[in-house]
């Protein structure tokens, strides 16, 4: 999926069910089963919880009566950039690729935010689609194509390395790219002393030799 459209209109479509649970939950909290009145001003189109923009801005539009107290307050600042992507993709303004990466990867910490880590794994998916060719340079061996759809967590909650990057590893419980049996709890925590000493995906025998390969050929994985 490189076509940027398709990235944020599948982004946002991955973020309704995550941000309708947490905006329902508190409006109905606040203002009872009539909150939809609240937001139905006059004049503006009514409020329907199947519509990625019409979240984000009850999001921000009751931020401080609601949300605030619920939320972090990184929170409001991906809501006020997502309204904007938003917008201007329902308005077919082009968005570069660097502004949707930016976007996919504020939308992948709004869900989290609002919905825990389980709703990371979609968002690495849309990340790791719009970027392969970050995935081919450098000698690394090439990411092998998955059908729309596939899991990117392995059996044992490990995620499959060749469907991240950098900024999807971080800090994940990652499979060693090389060996594909070592598990690295916090990627990239602890991957020098494994290439250098233990990986049996490193055919080199010098330490120093041994990390440089691993280094350069999984350069897609580092920052
Ligand atoms: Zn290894």
């Amino acid at each position: 999926m490189n076509d940027p459209e398709a990235v944020i209109r599948a982004g946002l479509q991955a973020l309704v069910p995550h941000l309708r649970r947490f905006v329902l939950l508190h409006l109905e909290k606040n203002y009872g089963p009539d909150f939809w009145q609240q937001l139905s001003r006059p004049g503006e189109r009514p409020f329907k919880d199947t519509d990625p923009r019409a979240l984000i801005k009850a999001g921000i539009s009751e931020w401080e009566s609601v949300f605030r107290l619920h939320a972090p307050g990184q929170v409001k600042q991906y809501l006020h950039l997502l309204r904007d992507v938003a917008n201007r993709h329902a308005h077919h303004e082009s968005v570069n690729a660097d502004e949707v990466s930016h976007a996919l990867a504020t939308m992948r910490l709004l869900a989290v935010a609002v919905a825990g880590d389980q709703a990371s794994p979609e968002f690495d998916r849309l990340l790791f689609q719009l970027s392969p060719a970050r995935a081919e340079g450098a000698g690394a061996r090439q990411a092998v194509p998955r059908p729309p759809g596939a899991t990117s967590r392995l059996t044992d909650g490990a995620l499959d390395p060749d469907l991240l990057d950098a900024y999807s590893a971080l800090n994940k419980a990652v499979l060693c790219p090389a060996c594909r049996t070592k598990v690295f709890k916090a990627w990239p925590l602890g991957w020098d002393a494994h290439a250098a000493f233990a990986c049996g995906g490193v055919t080199l025998s010098d330490p120093e030799d041994r990390k440089r390969d691993f280094r350069t050929r999984f350069a897609r994985l580092f920052r």
